[in-house]
């Protein structure tokens, strides 16, 4: 058993369908889930039409017409008429659904999270009845599914938290009995709350419907098809002479989703990891390369610096007790007041001793955050908050005993005065995490990654003289 997921990039032309209509085709010999973004540009399309339609400029005629009239290409170019009957009649209902949400938005010039959700939703349960009538054609047997079914999650629609022990019972009930006979074909990035209401699980979401199902169902694998070769050592959209890592550990995976690598949602890592479910990052459209794989660090060879990446879009909190160290129940109550205010912390460490500690949190917090602490801390605590920060996430094996990328690294700080010691965050693995003002988070980077790209060319030219001084030897 195994779970495939298609993101957007790999199902944005007809020509891409097909790859992945042969893909699924080519996996059809062992029950398959397959998960199912939106077509490439629908999600973003169906964002811009809310915030037009909150301005009151929206042509919502324009907009149902556009969107119906790709998917209908799509269906005549892709689906043979017997199939694609079914796949109309679910295209008409939703876009009628998203128009009149729309109205009620225009009318009142705002949205509620629960409309959004609704209106973003639409775009995989348009692509689902669009897959399921392609690969009905193509003579598999497909049975089309609703995650709201089968994935449970809470109710902050724009960013749902999963259920994972009652989503395994619900997949387990509903969607494990009709692998035997089909295919299922699963909506990403939807979750329902327990009355049924569509929730969505944030941007890039589908990733991470991928691991859930894969999560409940003990999958033997989860699948990532995208459009590039796997992780790579850095954003190709950003950065020259990328690698591509061929294995990380949930771990180090896990840090690069977090810490600003988009080519998997930051969730999509602990339900896998949790039961040890290999993930591969695999490319749609160059299918014998060997992609990426993540999974145990026990299985993968030990690497030594594998990829950067970073963000700019940190909040600091510094907490400086008045009245000595600083306690894993002072630490529980911010943790908690975060959690009660819907403010995930990526990260805590204690600061630069023990009367000081950090939380590292996304600059998106209420304003009101320092009050609320400096409440539940009871006025004990000095509350520090630099909002405008960034963080440079190197990821690999040994950091700290390389000499020349330590070397190196120390020169970037001097360059870009970054007092290092003190913004180093503290980290059980070999992974280093800088803290940097955002103006000079990118330029790190960049140095870093640069500095590693010609070391990493210098190996493949010492691998590839080895190896032909060895065959001329023999
Ligand atoms: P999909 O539609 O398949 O979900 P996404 O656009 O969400 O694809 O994610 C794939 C993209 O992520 C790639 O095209 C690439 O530009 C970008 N990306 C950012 N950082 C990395 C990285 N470290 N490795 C690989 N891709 C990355
Ligand atoms: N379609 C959604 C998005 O564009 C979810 C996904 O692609 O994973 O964010
Ligand atoms: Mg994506």
């Amino acid at each position: 058993m195994r779970v495939l997921k298609f993101g957007g990039t790999s199902l944005a032309t007809p020509r891409r369908i097909r790859t992945v209509t042969e893909i699924i085709r080519e996996r059809n010999n062992e029950p398959l889930v397959i998960v199912f973004s939106a077509l490439g540009g629908i999600t973003n399309l169906l964002v811009r039409a809310i915030n037009l339609a909150i301005l009151g400029i929206l042509d919502r005629d324009q907009l149902v017409s556009a969107i119906r009239g790709r998917h209908g290409y799509f269906l005549e170019t892709l689906a043979k008429p017997e199939f694609s009957h079914e796949a109309k009649t679910v295209i008409d209902f939703q876009l009628e659904e998203a128009r009149k949400l729309l109205v009620d938005i225009t009318a009142t010039a705002s949205v509620t999270e629960k409309e959004r959700a609704r209106i973003l939703a639409s775009g995989e349960r348009l692509s689902v009845a669009l897959l399921t009538a392609i690969l009905r054609s193509n003579g598999l047997s497909v049975s089309p599914v609703d995650a709201t079914t089968i994935i449970r999650g809470d109710s902050n629609f724009g960013n749902s938290s999963v259920d994972l022990d009652t989503t395994t019972k619900l997949v387990n009930s509903q969607l494990r009995p009709q692998l035997d006979h089909s295919i299922a074909a699963v909506t990403g990035f939807i979750a329902g709350t327990d009355r049924g209401v569509t929730a969505t699980l944030g941007r890039n979401g589908s990733d991470y419907s991928a691991t859930i199902l894969g999560h409940a169902l003990n999958a033997e694998a989860v699948e990532i098809w995208t459009d590039v070769d796997g992780v790579l050592s850095a954003d190709p959209r950003s950065f020259d002479n990328v690698q591509l890592i061929p294995e990380l550990s949930f771990n180090e995976a896990n840090e690069l989703a977090v810490f600003g690598a988009k080519v998997i949602h930051p969730k999509t890592i602990r339900p896998a990891a949790m039961k040890s479910i290999p993930i591969r990052i695999k490319n749609t459209f160059r299918r014998k390369n060997p992609g990426t794989w993540i999974r145990k660090p026990q299985e993968i060879s030990p690497g030594k610096v594998k990829g950067i990446t970073g963000r700019e879009d940190i909040s600091v909190i510094e907490l400086t007790s008045r009245q000595g160290p600083i306690r894993e129940s002072t630490t529980n109550i911010v943790l908690s007041t975060f959690k009660q205010l819907g403010i995930v912390c990526y990260l805590h460490s204690p600061g630069k001793d023990d009367q000081t500690a950090r939380f590292i949190i996304h600059d998106d917090h209420p304003k009101e955050l320092r009050a609320h602490l400096e409440s539940a801390l009871s006025g004990k605590y000095d509350v520090g908050i630099d909002r405008s920060c960034g963080i440079v996430a190197v990821i690999g094996d040994d950091l700290s005993s390389n000499q020349q990328f330590q070397q190196h690294l120390k020169a970037v700080a001097a360059e870009y005065r970054i007092d290092l010691p003190a913004s180093l965050l503290d980290n059980e693995d070999h992974n280093i995490l800088i803290l940097t003002p955002v103006p000079v988070t990118v330029p790190i980077i960049k140095s870093l990654h640069a500095f590693l790209a010609s070391n990493w060319k210098q190996e493949a030219q010492n691998r590839q003289l080895l190896s032909t001084t060895f065959k001329q030897e023999n």
